[in-house]
């Protein structure tokens, strides 16, 4: 098997596996008693590492079930928690952020839109210039892989006291994350997007603003998020954020050059393809543009024959659409529809890449016949 859809999803690391098996017996670590302090202070560790990796204060980490959790937590939070009704975001925001936005939006906010280029990424940023009751802008965009101005959205939030979320999901663990350096109020990451257990999400909170609830029970994680922490996750995700951010030098170089390869290859042979990916991008990110060819038909073709990876449009039952992300680019659905995006990782081979070298271009030819 192929696997080329690492932005989706990246298998667990052994590290990871071996503290979840570790801790799995971790008891409730608000105990009171020997071995619930105990569990808190695996939790505790683990929080202080993942800090320390990502340029935070160890109580600015916030332990979630998901990034969704995280982004949803954020958004919400941060507008329930300000006085103003106006929002500021992107329009290639992942669903996590961009339906947070769209259910504050039905509940009155009046919401200004950063606008982006056929490149992928935002190109005016002058809305952030007002102050709104949250602002929020992806680090990476999870199907083209373009990577946005976050340090200046920053510096222009904060100019104004405009709260800014950054979700991270895509960069964290293979670019460079600062939390303190960037400025922004919040950002989510997830485990899983860097080798560590899915349904564990990050979500950094600077002290103040914080955001408010959006489920409320127990009052752990600074209240911002009740519910018992799983510490085998947690030590778990400490251990992969740990690994991956320590190898992330070595490896961007290799996806760069196994990706910069591949797509060289894919424009040189196959007849008018387009490479959506613009630098600046995630180094292991490759989104192409076949048009005329049918999306599904490239995956099934390519999956009948042990290669995986998955297409820029959304299939909603059963009727496939032009993703929203290309839409906004302003791309039509004659290349649109014929999108996929290859992402690489750790267990990336350049054998892998012969192998999609050797398919591709058939399986392009035979979905322009559908
Ligand atoms: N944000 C971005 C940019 C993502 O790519 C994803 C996952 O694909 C998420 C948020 C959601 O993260 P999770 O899968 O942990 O809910």
């Amino acid at each position: 098997m192929t696997y080329l859809d690492h932005a989706a999803t990246t298998p667990m690391r052994a590290c990871a596996i071996e503290a979840l098996a570790k801790h799995a017996g971790a008891v409730n670590p608000a105990s009171q008693y020997a071995s619930g302090r105990k569990a808190n202070a695996v939790l505790q560790e683990a929080r202080e590492q993942i800090a320390q990796l990502l340029g935070a204060d160890p109580v600015e980490v916030i332990f979630t079930g998901s990034g969704t959790e995280a982004d949803n937590i954020a958004v919400r939070g941060l507008y329930a928690a300000s006085e103003l009704d106006r929002v500021v975001a992107s329009t290639i925001e992942h669903p996590a952020v961009l339906e947070s936005v769209h259910a504050l939006e039905r509940t009155g906010a009046k919401v200004d839109w950063l606008s982006v280029g056929r490149d992928g990424h935002v190109t005016d940023l002058s809305a952030l210039d007002t102050p709104a009751a949250v602002a929020t802008l992806m680090w990476a965009n999870n199907e083209t892989g373009a990577v946005q101005p976050v340090e200046e959205a920053a510096r222009r939030a904060q100019a104004v006291g405009t709260p800014l979320h950054v979700d991270a999901v895509q960069a964290v663990g293979r670019i460079p994350v600062d939390f303190h350096a960037l400025g922004a109020t919040t950002l989510a990451a997830s485990a899983h997007k860097f080798g560590g257990p899915r349904g564990t999400g990050l979500l950094l909170a600077q002290r103040s603003p914080a955001p408010q609830p959006v489920i409320v029970g127990g009052g752990q994680e600074r209240g911002i998020r009740s519910g018992t922490v799983d510490v085998a996750s947690a030590a778990a995700t400490a251990a992969a954020l740990a690994e991956a951010v320590g190898e992330m030098e070595a490896e961007t170089a290799r996806v760069r050059q196994l990706r910069d390869h591949l797509a060289k290859f894919i424009l040189a042979t196959i007849p008018n393809a387009v490479m959506t990916t613009q630098e600046p991008a995630l180094p292991g990110h490759a989104h192409f543009m076949f048009p005329g060819a049918n999306a599904d038909a490239m995956i099934m073709l390519l999956d009948q024959q042990g290669v995986e990876v998955s297409a820029g449009s959304a299939c909603s039952a059963g009727v496939i659409r032009l993703s929203g992300v290309l839409e906004a680019m302003g791309i039509g659905p004659e290349e649109g529809m014929g999108a996929l995006r290859i992402t690489f990782g750790r267990t990336t081979t350049a054998e892998d890449i012969e192998t999609i070298k050797a398919l591709l271009p058939d399986v392009v030819e035979r979905a322009r016949l559908v």
